[in-house]
């Protein structure tokens, strides 16, 4: 499916890696020329040089924090009057409740909901000026479904979600999409990270957290960023113009529900 989006602008947040790669490379695969972010500068580096040789966008990269607001600064600077924007940052540590105190909420904050509302905000009223853009914000699962041990996440990242469903209504009659992309269990190093996490928890072997993890999947299996990107870059595309305000689970068929 041609996706009509050849030559418009993207900016990706935390697109060095995992799902925010898949998402860069899929956008770039559509002729998008992107404005490429991560902290780590050789990662960041070396997947900017991959896209450019496979897919011949030009590729800006911006080495920063998006969380803070230095980082958010120079990201802007260097994006200008994107059409495109995809808001991505590393998922908040796992815990107990019990333990977490307000800096904790505030940094989960930070990273999940006010930086990615701080980007629509800077970002949005050039969109509205084209009459056209395109904004997917990565979220998680677990908006749906809360995981008890992310709870940071499930806070900050709810959120997130009420913003965009007031705003996405608010920008749709200027030809500005706002939907948000929830992954489920996906094969990146975050996975590796929680599977890690229940390995010590548990005490059991890696293969063992893995192989129970797939097992509550109906899918079977982790996802892929490769599919995870695919389904970004449509929301980015001509064909989901009018798809306003929605929360889009890729999850292997985990949630489970009829609607
Ligand atoms: P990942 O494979 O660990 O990749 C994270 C990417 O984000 C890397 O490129 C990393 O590069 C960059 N990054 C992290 N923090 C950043 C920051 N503060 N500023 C700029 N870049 C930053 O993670 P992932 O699996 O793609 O996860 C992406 C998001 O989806 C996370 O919020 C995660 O919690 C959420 N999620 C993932 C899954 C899953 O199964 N994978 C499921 C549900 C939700 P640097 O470290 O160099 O900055």
């Amino acid at each position: 499916m041609h996706l009509g989006i050849t030559g418009k602008r993207a900016l990706v947040c935390a697109g060095s890696k995992g799902l925010g790669r898949g998402s860069a490379e899929a956008l770039a695969a559509a002729g998008v020329h992107l404005v490429l972010n991560a902290r780590g500068v050789e990662a960041l580096e070396a997947t900017a040089a991959a896209i450019r040789a496979a897919h011949g966008v030009a590729v800006t990269t911006v080495a920063a924090d998006i969380t803070t607001e230095a980082g958010r600064t120079e990201v802007l600077a260097a994006a200008g009057a994107v059409d495109i924007l995809v808001t991505n940052a590393g998922g908040p540590p796992p815990g107990n409740w019990a333990d977490w105190g307000r800096d904790d909420y505030i940094r989960a904050l930070d990273a999940n909901m006010l930086t990615p509302i701080a980007l629509m905000t800077a970002l949005l009223p050039a969109m509205m000026a084209k009459s056209w853009g395109r904004v997917v914000n990565i979220t998680s699962a677990s908006v749906k479904s809360p995981i008890g041990q992310l709870g940071l996440s499930n806070t900050a990242r709810t959120g997130l979600t009420g913003f965009v469903a007031g705003t996405a209504r608010q920008v749709a009659e200027r030809g500005v999409v706002i939907n948000n992309l929830l992954p489920g269990i996906h094969d990146t190093n975050r996975a590796t990270a929680l599977d890690a996490d229940v390995m010590r928890a548990q005490g059991i072997t890696m293969e063992a957290a893995r192989r129970a993890r797939v097992a509550s999947i109906p899918a079977r299996r982790y996802g892929t960023a490769a599919e995870f990107g695919a389904v970004c870059a449509f929301l980015c595309s001509q064909h989901a113009g009018y798809m306003i305000g929605q929360n889009i689970l890729l999850d292997g068929g985990a949630f489970n529900s009829t609607f």
